[in-house]
Order: structure tokens, then C-alpha cells, then sequence
């Protein structure tokens, strides 16, 4: 198990900037979450590192940023109009919402819950002995299907609009522009295309933090294939992913696949398996894998009219619908799992106990604090210096900080995962011979917490990467 608790988590986010609850100041809403000034540097990483190691390191995939809004008749075409839905069954009691087949989840397993009929839930979830999580009581209306998409009007006059939906995956996008890639990238097959951007769905009991909100995102690719090629395609996707997560600092053993039983697979898939993270409330998805065959193109080319068809640039003969392999990640759940693994608590000789959160390097929001010994001028001119050397001849993420003592300090950095701490002493001034020689720095490493002293230049080319 991590050994972080979600309260330990959710607290050190909100102390330390990395995520708040979202429009707080009016009370909040539903589960809705916004990403502080050190949120959004680890979830701009997080993002970075999945297009360098997916789209820019690849020869085989390009990038793509599509419309949240999209005409109606993709989500006909996709399926998601008539299939998207899920059992919702309302407490007559206290008359909260829940999703019967995440409640039944809970006695059964997953795979059982997932295939049970709509009529099936209300007595299944009576017979299980299930009480309401709100009231405690056993008294379920009869499940209904209820939509995910979240509908909105398109258009100026209120009521006279047209309906439309906000995209519930982002890949979509990447269908409905297969014609104009294939068209300006000329790829040949295997390619993919991968995007990253927000997905919505109207939860029916979203919560766990950041775990299921109803505004999320995504960071998806499409790989296409041709067929016949989709079950080696399917197989080095589910190493390369889990491999991505290990080498950015996941523990193995807090990682697992689940391969989804024929009757619980989407409409749209033949094979689904989901890479599950061991959060603190127990196994949930973190990523899902699945073989898409022919379906998306096949039904977009049926709708539309216009023609999904790869042509072979050595053999205009050879002419067919790609088959299609999905790795969809979510990047809320990615974010989430990194803070969690990262969230250490250790003793210290002295007693204290020390937060950190030892994130990879390449994660961490801020990559090194300069920090002036003390407020006296000079010295704070003469760290001043040093930052603006840093910024300029790096591109790393740099913090600065006088207030409050050093150890106070350290343990702020300390706390939101900063790897290295520098320290401007006396020394460096070249006013305190024990403290150090003129233009040297304390360099301070986050884990080990072993402090090197280093000459200014020295230092300059060791964080240069
Ligand atoms: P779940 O079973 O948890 O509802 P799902 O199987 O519907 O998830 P997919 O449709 O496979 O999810 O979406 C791909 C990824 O998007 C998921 O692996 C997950 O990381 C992320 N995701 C899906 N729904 C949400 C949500 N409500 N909030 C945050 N992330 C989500």
C-alpha cells in the first residue's frame, strides 16, 4: 500500500499549492478541483514528458489538439449517443444518486458487476444485502440508463440553439481527422497519433479526489495498424505503458493489469486491459488499453459518407480500413498516482519527523531553490545574482526564498519535492573563511539531504542538462 492516506495527500496539496478545491470560496462544487501554482508545473511535466516520450522520440506519431465541441453526429456515429451510459439508482430514502454496478463492485467483482442487465441491478444490489453509503437504509429505485455526455446549446438565443455535447474522450478528435493526416503527414502504417486535452462526463458519483471528476483529462493515442497487426500492436503498447510508468518513479508493486472479461468490453472493443494503480481506497484505473478494430473509422465512414480508407503508397491496390489500438491515459489519475508515490514520511535522528515528496527530477515542479542564509542585503544581492545566473543559463524552474529561518525553509522545499537546495552564505561573500571560499555555494540533495560545497561555475555545469 502507499503510505500515504488520501486526508494526508489532499491536506499537503492544499497547504503547499498543488491542488485546491475548486471555487472554494463559494462553498465548492461537486468534486471540482483546481491546480495550484505547484499543480500545474507538475501537470505541464507530466504532460511534457508524455509528448516527448510518445509523439517527439517516435518516429511513428504526430501530434494533434481537436475541438472540445464537435458536431453532434460524431457521438451518433461513435456509439456514445445510444451506449454511453451507466446504471444510475437513487436512495428513496435520502434520495442520494449512486451508480448501482460501482456499489455491487464492492461484494462482487469487478467483472460480475459489469455484466449484469439493467433490471438486474435493483435486485442484485437488494439481494447483496447493499446499503445506501449515505443513509445506511436498503430501499433502491429500479436502475435507469443514464447518459455521461454533458449536453449544452450552441448558438446565441437561449433555447433556439442547437444541442450539443462536450467530448467525453478525446479521441474522437483523432477520427474524424484521419483523412487530413494521412493527407498533409503522408505516413506509412504502423502510425499513431496522440493528443492530450480535457474529456468531460457527467458523473454520477464522482469523488476519491481527483480519482473521477466530471471535467478531466486525457492524454490518448491512436495507433493504427494494419489488420491482422493489432494483437502485436496491442501487446507492445501494454509493455511500453507500463514501462513509462516504472521509469518515472511508480512502484511495481503498486501496479497491476486487468484484462476486462469478454461481456464487460465496450461497445467499440474485442479487447480491453486497464493498468490499475493500488490507491489508498484500494485497486482503481489509472489507463486503459484497448483494441478498437475497424470500428470508429468503419462507423464515421458509414455516417459521413467520405471515405476512412488507408491507401499503401507502394501499392495503390492494396486499399483498407486500419484496425485501431488505443492507449487512453488519464492525466488527473497520472497526476494523482505520482503524488501519492511521492509522499514520503521519514525520521529523523533528531525525533522530527520530515514530509518530502521525493518526486522523479524530471516531475518535480521546481527544480532548485536559491536561498540567501539570511535577509541581510548584500547577501540577498548577492543570491539575486546567482538566480538571475541559473534562469539565464538553464532552462530549469527556479525558486527563491528569504522568509523565515533555513531549516524552515528546507522543510517547504522539502515538502513540494524540490531535488536540490542551494545555499548563499557568508562564504560566498567571501566574509566567512569557515563557512566557505569566496563564489562557493551549499548545494543540498532532497533525499540523501547530503550538502556539497561547489564554486559558483562548478554549479552552473552541474544543473545543466
Ligand atoms: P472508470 O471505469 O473509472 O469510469 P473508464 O473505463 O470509463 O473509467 P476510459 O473510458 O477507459 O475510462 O478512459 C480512459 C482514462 O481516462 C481512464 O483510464 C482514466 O484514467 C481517465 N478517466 C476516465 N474517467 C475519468 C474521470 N471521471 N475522472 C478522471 N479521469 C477519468
Amino acid at each position: 500500500m502507499p503510505a500515504t492516506s488520501l486526508d494526508q495527500l489532499v491536506s499537503l496539496s492544499k497547504r503547499r499549492g498543488f491542488i485546491f478545491p475548486g471555487s472554494e470560496i463559494y462553498g465548492g462544487l461537486a468534486n471540482t478541483w483546481d491546480y495550484g501554482p505547484l499543480g500545474v508545473e507538475l501537470k505541464n511535466r507530466v504532460k511534457k514528458e508524455w509528448w516527448q516520450t510518445f509523439v517527439h522520440k517516435r518516429q511513428d506519431m504526430v501530434g494533434l489538439d481537436a475541438a472540445i465541441l464537435m458536431n453532434p453526429k460524431v457521438w451518433e456515429a461513435s456509439g456514445h449517443v445510444s451506449n454511453f451510459n451507466d446504471p444510475l439508482v437513487d436512495c428513496k430514502n435520502c434520495k442520494e444518486r449512486f451508480r448501482g454496478d460501482k456499489l455491487l463492485e464492492e461484494k462482487l467483482d469487478v467483472e460480475a458487476a459489469a455484466v449484469l442487465k439493467i433490471d438486474q441491478v435493483q435486485p442484485m444490489l437488494v439481494a447483496e444485502k447493499i446499503p445506501c453509503p449515505g443513509c445506511g437504509k436498503i430501499a433502491w429505485t429500479e436502475a435507469k440508463k443514464f447518459n455521461l455526455m454533458f449536453k449544452t446549446q450552441q448558438g446565441v438565443i437561449e433555447g433556439e440553439g442547437s444541442d450539443i455535447y462536450l467530448r467525453p474522450e478525446t479521441a474522437q478528435g483523432i477520427f474524424v481527422n484521419f483523412k487530413n493526416v494521412i493527407n498533409t503527414i503522408r505516413p506509412r502504417l504502423p502510425f499513431g497519433v496522440g493528443q492530450i486535452g480535457k474529456a468531460f462526463r457527467n458523473e454520477i458519483t464522482p469523488g476519491n479526489f481527483t480519482f473521477r471528476t466530471r471535467e478531466f483529462e486525457q492524454m490518448e493515442i491512436e495507433y493504427f495498424v494494419e489488420p491482422g497487426e493489432d494483437k502485436q500492436a496491442f501487446e507492445d503498447w501494454k509493455q511500453t505503458v507500463w514501462d513509462w510508468y516504472l521509469s518515472l518513479g511508480i512502484t511495481k508493486a503498486n501496479l497491476r493489469i486487468r484484462e476486462h472479461d469478454k461481456k464487460e468490453l465496450s461497445h467499440y472493443s474485442s479487447r480491453t486491459v486497464d493498468i490499475e494503480y493500488r490507491f489508498p481506497w484500494g485497486w482503481g484505473e489509472l489507463f486503459g488499453l484497448a483494441n478498437r478494430g475497424d470500428f470508429d473509422l468503419s462507423q464515421h465512414e458509414k455516417a459521413s459518407g467520405e471515405d476512412m480508407k488507408y491507401t499503401d503508397p507502394d501499392d495503390a491496390t492494396k486499399k483498407f480500413t486500419p484496425h485501431v489500438v488505443e492507449p487512453s491515459f488519464g492525466c488527473d489519475r497520472t497526476v494523482l498516482t505520482f503524488l501519492l508515490e511521492a509522499y514520503t514520511e521519514e525520521k529523523l535522528e533528531n525525533g522530527e519527523t520530515r514530509t518530502l515528496m521525493k518526486f522523479d527530477p524530471r516531475l518535480a515542479p521546481i527544480d532548485v531553490a536559491i536561498l540567501p542564509l539570511s535577509k541581510k542585503e548584500h547577501l540577498v544581492a548577492k543570491a539575486q545574482e546567482l538566480y538571475k545566473k541559473v534562469v539565464q543559463g538553464t532552462d530549469l524552474v527556479v525558486d527563491f526564498d528569504v522568509t523565515g529561518s533555513i531549516g524552515k525553509r528546507y522543510r517547504r522545499q522539502d515538502e513540494i519535492g524540490t531535488p536540490k537546495c542551494i545555499t548563499v552564505d557568508f562564504g560566498t561573500l567571501g566574509e566567512d573563511a569557515k563557512q566557505g571560499e569566496k563564489d562557493t555555494i551549499t548545494i543540498r540533495d532532497r533525499d540523501s539531504l547530503k550538502q556539497e560545497r561547489l564554486h559558483i561555475e562548478e554549479l552552473i555545469n552541474s544543473l545543466v542538462r
